[in-house]
């Protein structure tokens, strides 16, 4: 078959998107040899004089380290993030308790979302076969010929990584057999900065530091310039209700006293209003491949709500996945994105499940008291069987949340049997599309525990 950069040439992978999953990806496409252009809205952000996100600063896990590794990117973004080694709950009162992260010497990391995205930009442009188009917006283009419409180009393959809006994932909605679903959640979220106190962190850097208020949430991560970015999690009727600098602090005072003199009255009164709350999405769909000529990876193929922190681990993840593949099946793009779909539709929708439960979770009923408990239960079942038990507590939340979910739908739990070692749980066929079965996350949720 003939590539678009004629019959000698290597083929061509166009990589539409050059946020945090596109940039990294085009590392992945180049490393095999392939012609690549990545193509970006935005401005190049390495020259920008400020880059905007959806958020400042993000968790980077294993699943997202062993990814950049695979590109030789892992030491160079883990020297340049925070770790933290445990959450640090914040109680009413101002009381602080860390929870430790699975095992000794677990951590995952505080990474600035604009630095890792400009220097997976620079690392992609390393390779001499990649080509990185800013100021490029996709309008349009067609899985029959693979033809893109910024102007006219043409790729073997395109490989949408987009982000939550994606473009290119709109033709997949023309198709029949695409299954898709998109929710919004009732919460917004907000982020505030706390700056450093005498040059210094104003808390503990070491942790993500977590204020459990029920249907409020509030977390915090530290960033190399000492200070902390918060992100303020709660729904927008709540965020609406707050109309003045006087009702800020009256609400903090309430709900997180502790953070105000750390924020500063000052800052509170006039960030809060700087910017609206910003809207959770969730989309999941299936399958992520039309024919052999386009791909979906990262939050244009899986969304999730940022209740688990694995959205970019996520999609990193989807590269390497990818990759593998590719080598299993020769570069034969034909056989090679059918079975990436097969892979990984399955765990990409535990994982959206996941960081929906959490969030279901959350909302229900968690204050710091209940964190702290739920949280050493988990601690010793997994001390007491490491290999098995770690989300039985989780599960328990997850039936429990079916059962409310599903109220109403056809559902039945034809057998929970709790005990020595194991949660066994059957569902219906047609389980509400948000759910996956239990059993594939019972799976995941082992592996990803300690990701
Ligand atoms: P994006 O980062 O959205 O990038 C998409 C890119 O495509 C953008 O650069 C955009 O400009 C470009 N683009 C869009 N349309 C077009 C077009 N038509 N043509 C060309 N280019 C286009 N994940 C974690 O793993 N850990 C965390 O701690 C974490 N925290 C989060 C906190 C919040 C508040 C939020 C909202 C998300 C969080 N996430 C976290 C999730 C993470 O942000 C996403 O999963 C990640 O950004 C996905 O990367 P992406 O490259 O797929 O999409």
């Amino acid at each position: 078959e003939e590539s678009p950069g004629g019959p000698s040439q290597k083929k061509v992978v166009a990589v539409v998107g050059g946020g945090l999953v596109g940039a990294l990806n085009a590392c992945f496409f180049a490393k095999r040899g392939f012609d690549v252009e990545l193509f970006e809205t935005r401005e190049d952000i390495r020259q920008a004089k400020i880059v905007r996100g959806r958020s400042i600063n993000l968790a980077l896990s294993h699943r997202g380290r062993q990814a950049l590794k695979h590109v030789g990117m892992e030491e160079k973004i883990v020297s340049q993030g925070i770790p933290m080694h445990a959450r640090m709950i914040h109680s009413l009162n101002g009381k602080q308790s860390p929870i430790p992260y699975g095992k000794k010497g677990q951590y995952i990391l505080s990474v600035d979302r604009a630095n890792l995205n400009k220097e997976l930009l620079t690392a992609a442009e390393t390779y001499p076969n990649t080509k990185l188009n800013f100021d490029r917006k996709l309008q349009d283009w067609s899985a029959e010929t693979g033809l893109m419409t910024f102007e006219q180009v043409e790729a073997d393959l395109i490989v949408g990584c987009d982000g939550a809006f994606s473009a290119i994932r709109k033709q997949f909605l023309r198709r029949s057999r695409f299954n898709y679903s998109q929710t919004y959640i009732p919460h917004g979220y907000m982020e505030l900065t706390m700056p450093p106190i005498n040059g210094e962190f104003a808390m503990k850097p070491n942790y993500l530091h977590i204020w459990p208020r029920n249907t409020f949430m509030m977390i915090a991560l530290p960033n190399l310039d000492k200070t902390f970015t918060c992100t303020l999690f709660m729904p927008f009727e709540e965020f609406e209700k707050i109309t003045t600098g006087d009702e800020v602090i009256e609400f903090f005072q309430k709900y997180f006293p502790d953070a105000i003199p750390l924020i500063g009255v000052d800052a509170l009164k006039r960030d809060y209003f700087r910017l609206p709350a910003q809207a959770m999405v969730s989309v999941k769909c299936s399958p992520y491949h039309i024919g052999s000529k386009c791909v979906l990876m990262g939050d244009a193929a899986h969304a999730v709500v940022p209740f688990y922190g694995q959205g970019m681990n996520a999609g990193f993840e989807d590269c390497i996945v990818f990759d593998e593949i590719m080598e299993q099946f020769n570069e034969d793009f034909s056989a090679v994105l059918p079975e990436y779909t097969r892979v990984r539709v399955p765990d990409d929708h535990a994982i959206a499940d996941l960081a929906m439960y959490n969030y279901i979770e959350m909302r229900a009923h968690v204050n710091s008291k209940w964190f702290l408990f739920r949280k050493h239960i988990d601690n010793l079942l997994h001390f007491l069987m490491p290999k098995t038990i770690i989300p039985l507590y989780t599960m328990v939340i997850i039936l429990i949340n079916k059962t409310v979910i599903n109220r109403g739908l056809l559902f039945s739990a034809t057998g929970a049997l709790l005990g020595g070692s194991f949660l066994l749980i059957k569902n219906p066929p047609d389980i509400n599309k948000l759910l996956v079965p239990a059993e594939k996350m019972w799976s995941r949720l082992v592996a990803l525990r300690t990701s």
